[in-house]
């Protein structure tokens, strides 16, 4: 217990300006921070960004730490495989259903904790399909195909800490912000299997668009398209020539990703990760050990320890839990 207490404490008390003094370079450690603020309005002196930093490294790609990967076929393939695999071990699944569990069988504190956890979000993803390879002016490079440039997480509009921070206030004051904090990947550079040839699919994770803009709504149609284009626009200061290369473009703001994909308050994480909300507190005080006030109920997303990502950490506690009570059970007669 001496042990997570002090590292919990260490690491929680790191923001991402503390951090940012260690790093060799003014442009490498601000971009690498973009990962930091992946949480409600995170920005550079929150308290804990140093964990969420952590979180997006401390995971391995065959044996690489902090290396993240593609998913041939997207990432719906995970979801496919990990559907599969249980349907095999005899699991049935239910999509879609109405209620997954009846509000009257949860006590009402509990009840009422979950319902005031923190999912605020600033995160906007909008996925595009373009006729041609963004050409990066720092590259000086121009030809069409897909180089090193173009394989990893290419990071726009976040060349200071100050640059994060002031994307970050324009959000809290209510606003999206007037240069949004852009990570760009190109799955279709190492995926032949998701674009047709030449063409290709790249997805813009965006930061920050609060959920009720106070200068406009996300409703609106032409709110929208603004919005996009100050993103494309921005872009275009590193890569000349980008926005005229967008065939088409899929926009989901934080009410988009909660109405289609069902993330409360469009939080990518189901709840942010912040200090409150980590380790012994995820999801909750008291509830930490994957079980939930219905026997047989268990929760094994990110809501849960040791919180979002596609990392299968919070599935595979879970599933040690649920062994362990299997193995308590006493057999049927
Ligand atoms: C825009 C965006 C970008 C992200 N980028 C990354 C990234 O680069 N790397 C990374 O690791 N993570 C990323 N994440 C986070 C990651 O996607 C999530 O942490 C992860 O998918 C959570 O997995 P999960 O299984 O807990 O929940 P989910 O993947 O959210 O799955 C929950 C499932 O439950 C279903 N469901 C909900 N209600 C019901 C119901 N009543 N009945 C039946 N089914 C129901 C939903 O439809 C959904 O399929 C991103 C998330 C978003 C939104």
């Amino acid at each position: 217990m001496r042990l997570y207490l002090s590292l919990s404490q260490a690491v929680a008390a790191l923001s991402l300006s503390t951090l940012g003094g260690l790093a060799p370079s003014k442009c490498l450690s601000s971009s690498q921070m973009t990962s930091a603020s992946h949480f409600g309005y995170g920005s550079v002196n929150t308290p804990g960004s140093g964990y969420v930093l952590l979180h997006h490294v401390m995971g391995e790609t065959d044996g690489d730490r902090g290396i993240w990967s593609y998913v041939e076929g997207g990432m719906g393939s995970v979801s496919l495989a990990i559907s599969k695999a249980a349907q095999e071990a005899g699991a049935h699944i239910v999509t879609g259903a109405e209620e997954l569990v009846p509000e009257n069988v949860l006590p009402n504190d509990f009840l009422h904790a979950v319902k005031n956890l923190d999912y605020s979000s600033g995160t906007t993803k909008i996925n595009l399909a373009v006729k041609s390879l963004p050409q990066f002016r720092c590259c000086n490079l121009c030809h069409p195909d897909a180089g090193p440039q173009h394989m990893g997480t290419i990071h726009i509009g976040s060349e200071s800490m100050e640059e994060i921070d002031s994307a970050c206030q324009d959000a809290v004051n209510g606003l999206p912000s007037r240069r949004p904090i852009i990570e760009m990947t190109i799955p279709s550079v190492l995926d032949k299997t998701i674009s047709p040839p030449g063409k290709h699919v790249i997805n813009l994770f965006i930061q920050y668009t609060p959920y009720k803009p106070s200068d406009g709504s996300w409703e609106d149609p032409a709110y929208r398209e603004s919005f996009a284009q100050r993103c494309f626009m921005l872009i275009d200061e590193y890569s000349p020539g980008f926005s005229s290369s967008v065939i088409g473009y899929d926009m989901l703001t934080p009410p988009d990703l909660e109405r289609e994909i069902g993330l409360t308050g469009g939080n990518i994480f189901h709840g942010a990760m912040g200090l409150d909300s980590l380790f012994l507190m995820r999801p909750l005080k008291g509830w930490s050990n994957y079980r939930t006030p219905v026997q047989g109920l268990y929760l094994c997303g990110s809501g849960a320890h040791p919180g979002g990502g596609v990392m299968g950490a919070p599935g595979r506690n879970a599933a040690h839990e649920v062994l362990k009570d299997f193995k308590e059970l006493k057999p049927l007669k």
